[in-house]
C-alpha cells in the first residue's frame, strides 16, 4: 500500500520494535475505509485509538514473532525460517501468555509486556533477534568434502570473518570453528564443491531487550534442528511463566538468575 510522505514521516515516529505491527494496523484501518493509500489521518485515528483509555489493551496479542525478508529470496538466506515461523506462531498462541499477562500486569497490557520471538534466516540478523526475548538465525555450517580443491581462493576473499584459510602445506581450505558464523557464503562461492554444508539448523538466543538497560540475547550453545528450537522456546515460556510477575520480561528474569549465580 502507498504512503503519503507526512503519514510515512508520522510513523518513523512510533518506536522501531512496534512499528511494523503498527504500520500494518494503520494499512488495515485504511483498508477498511476503501482506500488504497495511507494518509496522514490513518495514523492520527490509530494514535487515538491507542492513547483512549484500554485502546492498546485490546490490540495486546501477548506474544510477536517476526521475520526477515529473507523469505522473499535474500540470496543471503542460510536457512530459512518461514516454516518455522508457522510453528512458531501456533506454539505462542496455544501458549496463551495474553492472558498470562492480564492476570499479572495490573496497570494494563502494552506492547512492551509481549513475548517477542524474531527471527532472521542468516547472521546478518536484520531483524534484530539480538534484542527479543527469543532470537532465531538460520545457520549453515561449512565442512570441507573429499573434492580437490583449484585454490581460487574465492572462500578466503568472501568470508566476511576471516574464518576460512587455505593450508601452507597441503593447500586445503580449513575453517575456524571459533569465528566462523555459519552464514554459507563460502560454501555457495565454491566452484568445485570442496566447502560443503556439513549441517543446516538455528542458532537460538534467549533474553534479549532494549529499553534502559540494553541485553544482547545469551546464545545457547550449537546448531539446533527445527524440533530441537521449538522445544527451546517451549521451555523458555515455560520458564517466562513461572517466574515472571508484574510483567517483568524474560531478560529481567534472566538477569535476576545470572546475579543469583554470581
Ligand atoms: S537476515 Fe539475512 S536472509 Fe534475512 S533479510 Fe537480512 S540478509 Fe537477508
Ligand atoms: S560460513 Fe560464513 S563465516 Fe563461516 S567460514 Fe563460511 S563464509 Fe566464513
Ligand atoms: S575451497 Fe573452493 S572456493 Fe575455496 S579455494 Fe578451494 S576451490 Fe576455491
Amino acid at each position: 500500500m502507498r504512503w503519503d510522505p507526512e503519514a510515512e514521516q508520522a510513523i518513523q515516529k512510533v518506536p522501531f520494535f512496534v512499528r511494523k505491527k503498527v504500520r500494518k494496523k494503520v494499512e488495515a484501518h485504511a483498508g477498511q475505509k476503501g482506500r488504497s493509500s495511507v494518509s496522514l489521518s490513518d495514523v492520527e485515528d490509530l494514535r487515538k485509538k491507542f492513547l483512549s483509555k484500554g485502546g492498546m489493551e485490546k490490540e495486546v496479542r501477548g506474544f510477536e514473532a517476526a521475520a526477515c525478508f529473507g523469505g522473499a529470496g535474500c540470496p543471503n538466506c542460510a536457512a530459512p525460517c518461514e516454516d518455522l515461523a508457522g510453528e512458531i506462531e501456533e506454539l505462542l498462541e496455544k501458549a496463551d501468555i495474553r492472558s498470562f499477562l492480564k492476570a499479572h500486569v495490573k496497570t494494563g497490557l502494552k506492547f512492551h509486556h509481549e513475548f517477542r520471538v524474531v527471527l532472521s534466516d542468516c547472521p546478518n540478523a536484520c531483524s534484530r533477534p539480538q534484542i527479543a526475548d527469543v532470537g532465531i538465525l538460520g545457520a549453515s555450517v561449512p565442512g570441507v568434502s573429499d573434492e580437490p580443491c583449484s585454490q581460487c581462493r574465492a572462500c578466503v576473499e568472501t568470508c566476511p570473518e576471516q574464518a576460512v584459510f587455505l593450508d601452507e602445506n597441503s593447500g586445503r581450505p580449513e575453517i575456524d570453528p571459533e569465528t566462523c558464523l555459519s552464514c554459507g557464503k563460502c560454501i555457495r562461492v565454491c566452484p568445485t564443491g570442496t566447502l560443503m554444508e556439513k549441517k543446516k539448523g538455528y542458532r537460538v538466543l534467549l533474553g534479549g531487550r532494549l529499553g534502559r538497560h540494553p541485553r544482547l540475547g545469551m546464545e545457547v550453545p550449537g546448531i539446533h534442528t527445527r524440533e530441537e528450537v521449538l522445544m527451546i522456546l517451549k521451555k523458555a515460556i515455560e520458564f517466562y511463566k513461572t517466574h515472571s510477575t508484574k510483567g517483568r520480561r524474560f531478560s529481567q528474569i534472566l538477569d535476576s538468575i545470572d546475579q543469583i549465580a554470581g
